[in-house]
């Protein structure tokens, strides 16, 4: 089974390069530990924290990863060791606002107008959020983004 992690609300840039790698990865700015706890326990997240403090009291009802470093890249290099995971598999296949997995556009006349017109002409594939509406397309940033990636993985 995908792992699945709940970010607490110190951890949102993790959270977004969780979801850019296509990890199922909440996160929500504002949330109450109670809920946070609660809704990891539903759906067997894992929560990661820097909030010591909440996984002493909370220890026996979740699973934590205790995340001490600040440095975002640090944070996901800790994250992808711990769980193994590969950051490559699901690579841009969710949304990083919503967490939600995008679907290719079939028919890519019907986001003509939605589109920059240089996204339109040099991209062939585009998707779409099914929750927020947003559209996604290999573009320039995705080479940055596979780039940094790299350098985590060689650190
Ligand atoms: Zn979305």
């Amino acid at each position: 089974m995908e792992v699945k992690f709940f970010a607490d609300s110190m951890l949102g840039k993790l959270a977004r390069w969780l979801r850019l790698m296509g990890f199922d990865t909440l996160y929500y700015p504002s949330i109450s530990d109670e809920e946070l706890i609660r809704e990891s326990q539903k759906d067997g997240r894992i929560v990661l924290t820097k909030d010591s403090e909440l996984v002493r009291e909370n220890k026996n009802k979740v699973n934590f990863l205790y995340i001490v470093p600040s440095d975002p890249y640090e944070q996901i290099k800790i994250v992808i060791k711990k769980f193994k995971l590969d950051p490559w598999k699901g690579l841009f296949s969710r949304c990083v606002h919503c967490n939600e997995p995008i679907k290719k556009i079939e028919n890519i006349l019907e986001i003509k107008d939605e589109v920059p017109s240089y996204a339109y002409q040099n991209s062939s594939s585009f998707y779409r959020c099914p929750a927020c509406g947003r559209i996604y397309w290999e573009g320039s940033h995705h080479k940055k983004i596979r780039a940094k990636i790299e350098e985590l993985m060689q650190e």
